[in-house]
């Protein structure tokens, strides 16, 4: 099971560049996570076929989540490993698009990159509290782009102390650093907070587990690439209380581990189902 999980990573390295097509391509329909999760979990022994007709078919709910999974699991048997083990709900990776945060647009300036590996970050921002992050978040992207003149928040993705994660700058293009370490290659996510001292919740290690997962897939990098940034430059980041599932190679495993369940699909949710888990989010609720 595992070793076919691995040759059709290496089947879908050749779809990487149309991944990046997929993922630079505008949001125009509300991708909801309610429907992709009921799509896959109602059809878990025709997913390919199925799936192919969501997204032909049904072209408000799922216009971006659907062509890099669509094309690998048309060449995975995705439903053999996990029908019955796993529901494949589970492995789904719900991101709250730039929309849903308030992200201005990204600027002139930014650099392409193929992704070779995958890197860990904390905001050290004020607060560890999820519902202060979204205000956070675009509280980075200004600084980012105000103050240190780039052309967008520095990060491509982040994640909350709840485990809700924010798409950040397109990770086709390069990311930023303040520090001496040239971030080409790097796909670079950030847990909002500082964890220097602070644990990082369940939640939180779950969803860039799964993150991780997602990007290893589609971009066809090794979990073992996983650094924190003090791994490449003089900084606490991502904190020590982080860095630790980092250093015992804890969470690198649990990607591998992830990986071989099956292929993980990404699924922005923006529009009205983002403005409601926003507004859950900065309840605290
Ligand atoms: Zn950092």
């Amino acid at each position: 099971m595992q070793r076919r999980a691995f040759l059709t990573l290496a089947g879908i390295t050749g779809i990487a560049a149309a991944a990046g097509l997929w993922y630079r391509r505008p949001n125009t329909g509300q991708t909801s996570l309610r429907s992709e999760a009921a799509s896959t979990t109602g059809s878990t022994n025709a997913s390919s076929t199925s799936q192919a007709t969501t997204a032909t078919s049904n072209s408000t709910s799922t216009s971006s989540t659907t062509a890099p999974s669509t094309t690998a699991s048309s060449t995975t048997a995705s439903s053999t490993t996990s029908s019955s083990a796993e529901p494949a709900a589970a492995l789904v990776v719900s991101v709250l698009c730039r929309e849903a945060w308030g992200a201005k647009p990204a600027g002139p300036g930014m650099v392409e990159h193929p992704i070779d590996r995958i890197t860990l970050h904390h905001s050290a921002g004020p607060s560890n509290l999820a519902r202060n992050a979204p205000g956070q978040i675009r509280s980075y992207q200004r600084l980012h782009q105000t103050s240190n003149g780039w052309p967008d928040i520095a990060y491509h993705f982040l994640i909350d102390a709840a485990g809700n994660i924010y798409e950040g700058r397109d990770p086709l293009y390069r990311g930023d650093t303040g520090t001496n370490y040239d971030p080409t290659g790097h796909f670079l996510v950030c847990f909002d907070g500082d964890y220097g001292a602070a644990e990082p919740s369940e939640a939180q290690l779950a969803a860039a587990v799964d993150l991780f997962a997602w990007a290893c897939q589609i971009y066809d990098v090794n979990p073992e690439t996983l650094g924190g940034h003090r791994d490449f430059a003089a900084t606490e980041c991502p904190g020590d209380a982080l860095y630790t599932v980092i250093a015992n190679g804890s969470m690198a495993e649990a990607i591998s581990a992830r990986m071989a369940e099956g292929e993980l699909q990404f699924t922005d949710i923006c529009g009205d189902a983002a403005e409601t888990t926003i507004a859950r989010i900065e309840a605290g609720a």
